[in-house]
């Protein structure tokens, strides 16, 4: 079964995703955590809220999480985000050394951690990330069913 710790911050990072619904972007939610399983930073996809069209939960988190401990290389933390990162946030994994990559959904249509594309265990690369995939599948693909069925 999955980690405590991760589920715990998959909770969080659905809190999150929801908040982002509720504003009228996608409902993507992430949180980063550090080695003991302590949240360090977290965000929601701000795309539409800042026109911002980088500001995806996992950047987000990822910029708020190096904030926090005063350093770009984030070796050792978690990320965890409600859905599969695209092609940019699984570059953002390796860019900032995190350890492992903690997903709910998966996305068939733009995912870079095993669907579409495997950015972050590519072995032409020089950093990896371990991957945990499904945590919270069911909550945070109805998040997002939720969202696109009010929107047609
Ligand atoms: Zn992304």
């Amino acid at each position: 079964m999955f980690d405590p710790a991760d589920v715990a911050a998959m909770d969080r990072a659905l809190v999150l995703a929801a908040a982002a619904g509720r504003s009228g972007d996608v409902p993507v939610g992430a949180v980063v955590t550090d080695a003991a399983g302590t949240a360090i930073g977290g965000g929601r996809n701000l795309r539409e809220l800042q026109h911002d069209p980088t500001a995806h939960a996992e950047v987000v988190a990822l910029r708020a999480a190096a904030a926090a401990l005063g350093s770009w290389n984030l070796e050792g933390c978690t990320l965890v985000v409600t859905l599969e990162p695209c092609v940019m946030c699984a570059g953002a994994v390796l860019q900032s050394r995190v350890s492992r990559l903690v997903f709910g959904a998966w996305d068939a249509k733009a995912g870079a951690a095993g669907s579409v594309y495997d950015v972050v265990r590519d072995r032409r690369l020089p950093h990896r990330a371990e991957v945990v995939a499904g945590v919270r599948e069911a909550e945070a693909s109805a998040l997002l069913r939720a969202f696109f069925d009010a929107r047609r």
